[in-house]
């Protein structure tokens, strides 16, 4: 671990790493705890929920738009007391008490205790031609860039709640949308999949996944998806303008991954029933920590139990 030097800016009882509704959540407890916290939101202010529109499933609203509910979060938890700032954590020395976190704006943070909170990131396949056309065709949002595939084909890889609800979204705006997918099942809700099926723009391709991204290169963009029927063996081109990826979501543990336990492929270990770390004082919330609901509702509650677990660790002065 490399030291942090430079001179401390902020000092906190709590440090909360991450702006989703695990962060958020730590940070309106902690702010009633009178702890007085600091929250930094890293580069995606209000986490996952900001790259997609309706949810269904977050209790008190039968429909509320991601972006807003997380910046209704936001001020929740500045209004409560929690200060929040612009800016990403680097680096953490978590040997040295207090703990000190690097800001990338040059801000060091040092906090008595620490509610990392980071969430998790979209998966890529891991193509040479994924990443060539990322950007130019390739995506793992919806939201943010369905709007440029007006009246185009669109292809989406993938058969969990994420693939099926950019699917839907994508129709929006798309002439086709033709969901590649592995297995002839899907891992979504009930509810996503019969709105999927029912979908007249969408076409389902099962046992197949995608081998390459086939494309101009002046200018730089997509004209088709290679597909390989995992059974047959059979390839298929189908044309297309946008290939969207949503094969789900791996952890964002890069600043503890080698200073924390980990498990299941790289998600925080916590002790059953608690946010407690391998580290006394660090604390783990949300998505980074749960391999298994990944909701937004179960990262909150998350965030709420590590704001309780960082109080009484606190309280009792270690
Ligand atoms: P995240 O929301 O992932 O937030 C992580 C935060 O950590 C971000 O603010 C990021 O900026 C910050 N961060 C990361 N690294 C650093 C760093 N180094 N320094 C500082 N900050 C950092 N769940 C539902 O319950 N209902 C839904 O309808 C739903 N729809 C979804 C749609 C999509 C397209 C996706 C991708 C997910 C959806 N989910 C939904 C899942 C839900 O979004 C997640 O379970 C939830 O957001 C996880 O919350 P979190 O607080 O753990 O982390
Ligand atoms: P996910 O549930 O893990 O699903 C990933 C999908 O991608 C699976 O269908 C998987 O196939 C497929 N896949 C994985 N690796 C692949 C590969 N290398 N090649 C081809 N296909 C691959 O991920 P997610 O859909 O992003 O959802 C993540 C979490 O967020 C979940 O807990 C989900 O419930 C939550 N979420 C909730 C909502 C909502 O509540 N409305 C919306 C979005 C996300 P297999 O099925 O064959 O494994």
């Amino acid at each position: 671990m490399k030291a942090i030097s430079m001179s401390v800016k902020y000092h906190t009882k709590v440090l909360i790493i991450g702006s989703g509704p695990a962060g958020y959540t730590a940070a309106v407890y902690a702010s009633r705890a009178m702890l007085e916290p600091i929250l930094v939101q890293g580069i995606e202010p209000g986490g996952q929920l900001t790259t997609t529109t309706e949810v269904e499933n977050w209790p008190g609203d039968s429909e509320v738009q991601g972006p807003d509910l997380m910046l209704r979060m936001e001020a929740h938890a500045k209004a409560m007391g929690t200060e929040i700032i612009g800016d990403i954590i680097t680096e953490l020395n978590l040997e040295q008490r207090p703990f000190l976190a690097q800001g990338d704006s040059g801000a060091i943070y040092s906090a008595d205790a620490v509610i990392l909170a980071t969430g998790a990131r979209a998966k890529w396949l891991g193509l040479p031609s994924e990443e060539k056309f990322k950007g130019f065709g390739v995506s793992a949002c919806a939201t943010c860039d369905g709007f440029f595939y007006r009246d185009q084909e669109i292809v989406v890889v993938g058969g969990g709640n994420t693939a099926v609800e950019e699917a839907l979204f994508l129709t929006n705006f798309a002439s086709k949308v033709t969901l590649v997918h592995r297995r002839d099942e899907l891992r979504a809700e009930k509810i996503l999949q019969d709105r999927l099926f029912k979908h007249p723009k969408i076409e389902t391709m099962w046992f197949n996944e995608l081998v390459e991204v086939i494309g101009a290169d002046a200018p730089l963009g997509v004209e088709a998806a290679q597909v390989k029927n995992v059974i047959t063996g059979e390839m298929t081109e189908i044309a297309c303008k946008g290939v969207f990826i949503a094969i789900g979501h791996a952890p964002a543990n890069e600043l503890v991954k080698d200073i924390l336990e980990m498990h299941n492929g790289g998600y925080v270990k916590v002790e059953t029933g608690s946010t407690r770390t391998s580290l006394p004082g660090i604390f783990a919330a949300g998505d980074l920590t749960d391999h298994i609901y990944r909701q937004a509702v179960t990262s909150a509650g998350m965030g709420c139990m590590a704001a309780l677990d960082a109080e009484k660790f606190l309280a009792k002065g270690r």
